[in-house]
């Protein structure tokens, strides 16, 4: 018998539907599927600080705010990683309704991190990644490193373009104590298609719906501070791996949402040759933090995991909580 799975990709099959039918296909699709319950049996690879630590001197702390979401601490500045705390609804999303910036959910996610911050990093300008960043920016003064087109649609919704730094990949730039590389990366296809694909040349309305927050320019960043190196993504496909001259790295973290991530997750891990392994991208985002953690309906972290507790990746699987730090050895 097909699984659910495969049943959805016959019945959404490349071509033969509308790309906005597609979507909302799939998203009905997920909301019909089982979630998994919360990190359940897989709490053993959840790391963490001991609560209300400290940093210590000469570290990097890493603090995981759902999603594809990162603060990054070292010597007292912080960077974030695609901060989304909105988390819009199923329906919203799928009905292609207007979907805005939850403000009270923006002030709960930021009282879990650093008041001021130096940049916010954007891997690419889908809705999750960018929707809520041009007020993040606002209340923590940060600047915003990412490609044209986030850039393009942050500028639309209100920000400076003196606050937008527009980057390639294989630039590198230094800000405070943070060195980044920007590097290339691909997106996840769903079920073959690749979502709100497009790109914004210049800034022009602020986008309303889903749809409207255009992929733009994936990308993937090293980033270096304090003796370590962290590589971060939010997924990609088995074509565009990170280049092997970054490794090794301390920590890499590695979105799998999507099958297609999770296809060239080996190689990527191979390529990095990292101590510690992240899986990221892989939480219910329709889902309020509140609730806990809970994995999404595509991801898989059984097969994630399975190499590792086979002995045959040399690296550490781990996992992080919402807002809970965990500095790197
Ligand atoms: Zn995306």
């Amino acid at each position: 018998m097909r699984s659910r799975y495969a049943q959805i990709i016959a019945i959404s099959g490349e071509g033969r539907f509308h790309p906005a039918l597609k979507f909302t296909i799939f998203a009905f699709y997920l909301s019909a599927h089982i979630a998994l319950a919360g990190f359940d049996k897989y709490s053993a690879f959840v790391v963490a600080d001991p609560p209300g630590a400290r940093q210590a001197p000469g570290t990097v702390r890493v603090t995981y705010l759902g999603v594809n979401g990162y603060q990054f601490e070292a010597s007292g500045h912080a960077l974030l990683v695609d901060p989304y705390f909105t988390r819009a609804g199923l329906t919203a999303v799928a009905l292609q309704q207007r979907i805005e910036p939850n403000e009270a959910r923006i002030a709960f996610g930021l009282q879990h991190v650093r008041p001021r911050a130096d940049a916010v990093l954007v891997t690419h300008a889908h809705f999750d990644h960018l929707l809520d960043v041009p007020e993040i920016m606002r209340r923590t003064n940060a600047r915003l490193v990412a490609g044209v087109t986030a850039a393009n649609l942050t500028m639309s919704c209100g920000v400076d373009r003196t606050r937008c730094l527009i980057v390639q990949p294989g630039s590198t730039r230094l800000i405070g104590p943070w060195r980044i590389r920007v590097l290339p990366a691909a997106h996840d296809r769903i079920l073959g298609w690749l979502p709100f694909r497009g790109t914004r040349s210049q800034p022009g309305t602020c986008p309303a719906k889903a749809s409207d927050w255009r992929l733009g320019e994936p990308m993937a960043f090293r980033i270096e501070a304090n003796g370590k190196r962290i590589y971060v993504d939010s997924g990609g496909t088995p074509e565009v791996l990170p280049p092997a001259q970054i490794a090794p790295v301390d920590l890499a973290i590695l979105g799998v949402a999507l099958p297609d991530s999770r296809k060239r997750f080996r190689a990527a891990v191979d390529r990095l040759r990292p101590k510690y392994v992240l899986p990221s991208h892989q939480d219910d985002f329709f889902a309020s933090v509140e609730r806990g953690f809970f994995f999404g309906k595509l991801t898989d972290f059984r097969a994630v995991a399975r190499p590792f507790q086979r002995h045959e990746i040399n690296s550490h699987l781990i996992l992080l909580d919402y807002f809970r730090p965990w500095t790197i050895p």
